[in-house]
């Protein structure tokens, strides 16, 4: 059998593996810590730092191919895995998301209009930002996730504060830019060039984590879907991508669309695919990285994902407790899938539940249920 490596233990990690594991292949997952999500079902755990030559040596020697789960994998270990395997996506693929900076001069390259913007890296930058975009986000240039590492700044003054309470690290000051939707287009690309995709995401972030997918996206225009998938494949060629790439946009209120950004891997927001859709993003990623044919996926269930964030384990009075899933469960096209996380902590993403229909809108009324069982906000 042959054997695929992930490096990253996190959840997308664990549902590569699941991935992979269905369709016969061995798993090994190199992550330190120990009791990582995708470690625990992988057929080997290497407990090591992503650095960490020897554990790097037992990984190219073990595996037929390697990719990452986690975009913040330092790229040099990546290239070095290369020198001795296959490696997708490539070091210098996840090295362009690992910067917005870098990132957001690859979106312009690749001739695909992101938020108006300005890198900070010194004083000089700093004076010399255009106030027109203010007001605006400030987000350091590597590292951030889940709306870490961001302060909202309205005047030049804050700005230079907010600067100064990131610790003056690299960092981007985007306009703030009034959102009509958030939307998100997965691809996945074979190292052959083929590219296909899935349908155009609807997302609903609460606090900056993503909380709800809905796909089919509701009133988007022809125009915008088209736009948006063409911008997501011609992004991926540019980058010669091999694997699964998720990027996100935003619908503005004047309907323009923008890219806000992109992650090098299977999303959250493709977790639908899982029970939605006729092949899963963690199936193309498993095919992409094994060299086997990608077909083109077919959404057959309108489709909505929850996310279920540790907060719900708090809902009750004491300790952690998890949901009663029992009535949720009982709703029509519910599927529920949790990542094996022992501490539930607020903010941390414990599992999604999937809800399918045949109609977008059967899909949202039992989402709606859904939520409110569990105590979620309703406001999508
Ligand atoms: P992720 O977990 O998706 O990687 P992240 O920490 O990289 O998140 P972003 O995607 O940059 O963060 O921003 C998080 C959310 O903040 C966005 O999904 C959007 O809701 C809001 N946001 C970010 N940038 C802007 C902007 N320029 N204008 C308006 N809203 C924004
Ligand atoms: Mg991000
Ligand atoms: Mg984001």
């Amino acid at each position: 059998t042959a054997t695929l490596g992930v490096l990253g233990g996190g959840q997308l990690g664990r549902m590569f593996v699941h991935a992979a594991q269905a369709m016969g292949y061995r798993c090994i997952v190199l992550d330190p810590d120990a009791d990582s999500p995708a470690g625990a079902v992988a057929e080997k755990h290497i407990k090591a730092d992503y650095l960490d030559s020897l554990g790097l040596a037992q990984l190219a020697r073990d595996c037929d191919a390697i990719t990452t789960e986690f975009e913040n994998v330092p790229a040099v270990a990546l290239e070095t895995l290369a020198n001795m395997r296959v490696v997708a996506p490539s070091g210098a693929a996840v090295a362009v998301c690992q910067d917005r900076a870098v990132e957001k001069a690859h979106f312009e390259a690749a001739g695909v209009p992101c938020a108006p913007h300005a890198v900070i890296t010194n004083d000089i930058e700093l004076a010399a930002v255009d106030p027109s975009l203010l007001p605006g986000i400030l987000k350091t240039s590597r590292m951030g996730y889940d709306g870490k590492g961001q302060v909202r700044v309205s005047t030049p003054a804050e700005l230079a504060a907010a600067w100064a309470d990131l610790k003056r690290v690299p960092c981007v000051l985007e306009q703030l830019l009034p959102l009509r939707r958030e939307l998100s287009v997965l691809v996945a690309r074979g190292a052959d060039g083929q590219v296909v995709n899935w349908p155009v995401q609807q997302n609903l972030h609460r606090g900056g984590i993503l909380a709800v997918t809905e796909v089919p996206a509701p009133d988007v225009p022809a125009e915008v879907d088209r736009l948006a998938v063409a911008a997501a494949r011609q992004v991926a060629d540019a980058l010669n991508y091999v694997g699964v790439l998720c990027i996100e946009f935003f619908w503005l209120t004047d309907g323009r669309l923008v890219v806000n950004e992109m992650a090098p891997r299977p999303h959250n927001s493709g977790h639908w695919t899982m029970n939605g859709c006729n092949v899963s993003q963690f199936e193309l990623q498993v095919r992409a990285l094994a060299g086997l044919p990608l077909p083109e996926p077919r959404q057959h269930s309108a489709s909505v994902m929850l996310n279920l964030l540790g907060d719900l384990w708090f809902s009750e009075a004491g300790g952690p407790t998890p949901p009663a899933w029992d009535r949720v469960l009982a709703l029509p096209g519910t599927h529920l899938h949790l990542y094996g996380k022992s501490d539930a902590r607020h903010g941390r993403k414990m599992g999604h539940l999937n809800i399918t229909a045949d109609s977008p809108e059967a899909a949202h009324a039992v989402a709606q249920q859904a939520a409110a069982m569990l105590g979620l906000p309703t406001d999508f």
